[in-house]
Protein backbone atom coordinates (compact mmCIF):
# COMPACT_ATOMS: atom_id res chain seq x y z
CA UNK A 1 0.00 0.00 0.00
CA UNK A 2 1.62 2.78 -0.88
CA UNK A 3 2.07 5.88 1.94
CA UNK A 4 0.35 9.02 0.87
CA UNK A 5 2.70 12.02 2.07
CA UNK A 6 -0.48 14.82 3.28
CA UNK A 7 1.06 17.77 3.51
CA UNK A 8 -1.27 20.21 5.67
CA UNK A 9 -1.69 23.54 5.33
CA UNK A 10 0.74 26.17 6.99
CA UNK A 11 -1.84 28.54 7.56
CA UNK A 12 -5.34 26.13 8.89
CA UNK A 13 -3.60 23.37 9.07
CA UNK A 14 -5.98 21.71 6.84
CA UNK A 15 -4.93 18.49 4.63
CA UNK A 16 -3.72 20.02 1.28
CA UNK A 17 -3.43 17.35 -1.94
CA UNK A 18 -2.12 18.77 -5.03
CA UNK A 19 1.47 19.29 -6.40
CA UNK A 20 3.65 18.46 -3.75
CA UNK A 21 5.14 22.12 -3.57
CA UNK A 22 1.65 23.50 -2.46
CA UNK A 23 1.98 25.23 1.30
CA UNK A 24 -1.26 26.55 1.50
CA UNK A 25 -5.38 25.63 0.58
CA UNK A 26 -5.72 28.70 -0.96
CA UNK A 27 -4.52 32.50 -1.83
CA UNK A 28 -6.81 33.22 1.39
CA UNK A 29 -4.79 31.12 3.53
CA UNK A 30 -1.24 32.35 2.05
CA UNK A 31 -2.42 35.75 3.01
CA UNK A 32 -3.25 35.08 6.23
CA UNK A 33 -0.23 33.00 6.69
CA UNK A 34 2.73 35.79 5.23
CA UNK A 35 0.25 38.74 7.42
CA UNK A 36 0.89 36.42 10.27
CA UNK A 37 5.24 36.22 9.84
CA UNK A 38 4.77 39.91 9.03
CA UNK A 39 3.20 40.73 12.19
CA UNK A 40 5.69 38.35 13.68
CA UNK A 41 8.85 40.16 12.56
CA UNK A 42 7.62 43.64 13.92
CA UNK A 43 7.10 41.87 17.12
CA UNK A 44 10.09 40.37 18.19
CA UNK A 45 12.26 43.68 16.76
CA UNK A 46 10.01 45.46 18.99
CA UNK A 47 10.70 43.15 21.84
CA UNK A 48 14.22 42.95 20.75
CA UNK A 49 14.69 46.99 21.20
CA UNK A 50 13.14 47.05 24.78
CA UNK A 51 15.63 43.98 25.89
CA UNK A 52 18.35 46.05 24.38
CA UNK A 53 17.16 49.14 26.33
CA UNK A 54 16.49 47.19 29.58
CA UNK A 55 20.16 45.28 29.58
CA UNK A 56 22.09 48.69 28.65
CA UNK A 57 20.50 50.85 31.39
CA UNK A 58 21.12 47.30 33.83
CA UNK A 59 24.68 47.68 32.12
CA UNK A 60 25.16 51.47 32.96
CA UNK A 61 23.59 51.25 36.80
CA UNK A 62 26.43 48.59 37.36
CA UNK A 63 28.72 50.83 36.41
CA UNK A 64 28.16 53.62 38.45
CA UNK A 65 27.70 51.41 41.44
CA UNK A 66 31.18 50.04 40.43
CA UNK A 67 30.94 47.27 42.88
CA UNK A 68 29.60 49.63 45.75
CA UNK A 69 26.58 48.20 47.37
CA UNK A 70 24.97 52.16 46.40
CA UNK A 71 25.98 55.35 44.54
CA UNK A 72 24.43 58.52 43.54
CA UNK A 73 24.11 59.61 39.76
CA UNK A 74 22.48 63.00 38.35
CA UNK A 75 20.13 62.70 35.95
CA UNK A 76 22.34 64.47 33.18
CA UNK A 77 25.17 61.78 33.82
CA UNK A 78 22.48 59.18 33.46
CA UNK A 79 21.11 60.50 30.63
CA UNK A 80 25.23 60.84 29.09
CA UNK A 81 25.79 57.22 29.23
CA UNK A 82 21.94 56.51 27.45
CA UNK A 83 20.35 55.81 29.99
CA UNK A 84 16.45 55.23 29.08
CA UNK A 85 14.24 56.27 31.93
CA UNK A 86 10.76 54.25 29.78
CA UNK A 87 12.31 51.21 30.67
CA UNK A 88 12.53 49.27 34.09
CA UNK A 89 11.71 45.88 34.78
CA UNK A 90 9.20 46.29 37.95
CA UNK A 91 8.47 48.76 40.94
CA UNK A 92 9.56 48.53 44.41
CA UNK A 93 7.69 50.60 47.33
CA UNK A 94 9.08 50.65 51.01
CA UNK A 95 7.45 50.87 53.92
CA UNK A 96 8.27 54.77 54.12
CA UNK A 97 6.53 55.17 50.30
CA UNK A 98 9.64 55.48 48.48
CA UNK A 99 9.26 53.93 45.28
CA UNK A 100 12.37 52.18 43.60
CA UNK A 101 12.72 51.45 40.13
CA UNK A 102 14.11 48.53 39.14
CA UNK A 103 16.16 46.66 35.99
CA UNK A 104 16.22 43.20 36.70
CA UNK A 105 18.70 43.67 39.63
CA UNK A 106 19.73 46.74 39.74
CA UNK A 107 17.58 49.97 40.45
CA UNK A 108 17.46 53.64 41.21
CA UNK A 109 15.57 56.04 43.40
CA UNK A 110 14.41 59.52 42.03
CA UNK A 111 15.91 61.74 44.88
CA UNK A 112 15.88 65.48 44.73
CA UNK A 113 17.00 67.81 42.23
CA UNK A 114 17.49 65.21 39.58
CA UNK A 115 19.33 63.22 41.67
CA UNK A 116 19.35 59.46 41.92
CA UNK A 117 20.42 57.16 43.91
CA UNK A 118 21.44 53.86 42.32
CA UNK A 119 21.37 50.43 44.29
CA UNK A 120 21.78 46.68 43.75
CA UNK A 121 19.85 44.42 45.21
CA UNK A 122 21.38 42.35 47.56
CA UNK A 123 21.18 38.59 47.63
CA UNK A 124 18.79 36.49 49.08
ZN1 LIG B 1 -5.55 26.56 4.62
Amino acid sequence: MAVVDEKKCLACGKPIRGRIDKKFCDDYCRNNYNNLQKAKGSHSSFVRNINNSLLKNRKILEAILQGDETAKASRDKLQGLGFNFKYFTHLYTTKADKTYFYIYDYGYLPLEHDWYLVVKKKEE
